[in-house]
């Protein structure tokens, strides 16, 4: 089983002609809610290629909250340790998007920062019996760190994605993750170098594995990714698909809830063919728009795959 102890946030998306000015009021013309949060985009992409899933967050007592609750029902997901709280509004992201698909963002974390260690010891005969756990940062770090702690001393292992990333890390995150998985930016932020092409990932890949994490891997977007390890000291590079993207947004998720997956159900499978095959199921979700609504079911892909 895959547990996921992350975000849920609801995207609330207008769509304009332009960015409005300060003070402006404009009108848009189209508004839609969706669903996201990277903690929970990744656990919907695992469950719907077949991994059990449990999802361990926090959000809020509202009509949000109880919308997201179904909407992980409606995945498959466990949502026995998805906790509701009062003290807090569900996480949102208000996003504008113009015709020239330029964006403006905020979000509120909301909820998700009130998930606490207490929390997580509740969820302890989940976790401890799962096979692999991811985290992200879109929750408190010390519940992040506590998370991966405990996952560790159960034996779980535990797939590390440090986004949204911050150039001050806590330097344990390298120590607990087993994998470690970042995209082009992030790895920017985190090691200092630039990270444009294949060659200067492998070099911000060998930084990121100096820091104490076996595995590190950084995605590319049409460029694929590039993974380095502890035991094949020389970075690989593994191509996607040539496709046509129509949304990119979640194709990092999308990658990271795959490779969760296949840790957890085919362990013995060689990592490059496990990022292989990641790459191929992103490359299937930047060809729909939407985040969660792009991810494809495994009743949709190639047999091949599984
Ligand atoms: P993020 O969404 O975090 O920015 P990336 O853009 O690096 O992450 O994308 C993650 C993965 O999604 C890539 O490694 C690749 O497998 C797939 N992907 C992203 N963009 C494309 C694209 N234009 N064509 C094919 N695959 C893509």
């Amino acid at each position: 089983a895959v547990v996921v102890v992350g975000s849920c946030m609801t995207d609330l998306v207008s769509l304009t002609s332009r960015l409005p000015k300060t003070g402006e009021t404009i009108h848009g013309h189209k508004f839609f809610i969706g669903f996201g949060g990277k903690g929970a985009n990744q656990c919907v992409q695992a469950a719907r290629l077949g991994a059990k899933t449990s999802m361990v967050c926090k959000v809020g007592k509202d009509s949000f909250g109880n919308d997201y609750i179904e909407n992980l029902k409606q995945n498959g997901i466990s949502t026995e340790f998805t906790y509701q709280t009062q003290d807090a509004a569900t996480g949102t992201a208000s996003i504008i998007v113009d015709d020239e698909g330029q964006n403006i963002i905020v979000i509120v974390a909301g909820a998700n920062l009130f998930l606490n260690t207490e929390d997580l010891r509740k969820a302890a005969s989940v976790i401890s019996r799962a096979k692999v756990m991811i985290c992200q940062l879109e929750i408190t770090p010390a519940t992040s760190l506590e998370a991966l702690t405990m996952a560790r001393s159960n034996g779980v292992r535990t797939l590390f994605n440090p986004a949204p990333a911050a150039a001050d890390l806590d330097p344990q995150f390298y120590a607990l993750s087993d994998v470690f998985c970042c995209n082009e930016s992030e790895a920017e932020i985190l090691t200092g170098l630039t990270v444009g092409s294949a060659a200067e990932a492998g070099q911000a890949a060998s930084v990121l594995l100096e820091r104490g994490c076996p595995v590190a891997i950084i995605t590319l977007g049409a460029g694929g990714c590039v993974v380095l390890s502890q035991k094949e000291p020389v970075p690989k590079h593994i191509p996607t698909e040539r496709v046509k993207a129509v949304d990119t947004t979640g194709a990092g998720d999308s990658f990271v809830g795959a490779l969760a997956f296949y840790l957890a159900y085919y362990p013995d499978m060689p990592l490059e063919e496990m990022l292989r095959r990641a790459n191929c199921i992103a490359a299937v979700s930047v060809q729909a728009a939407g985040t969660q609504s792009s991810y494809p079911h495994k009743k949709d892909l190639p047999l091949t795959l599984f």
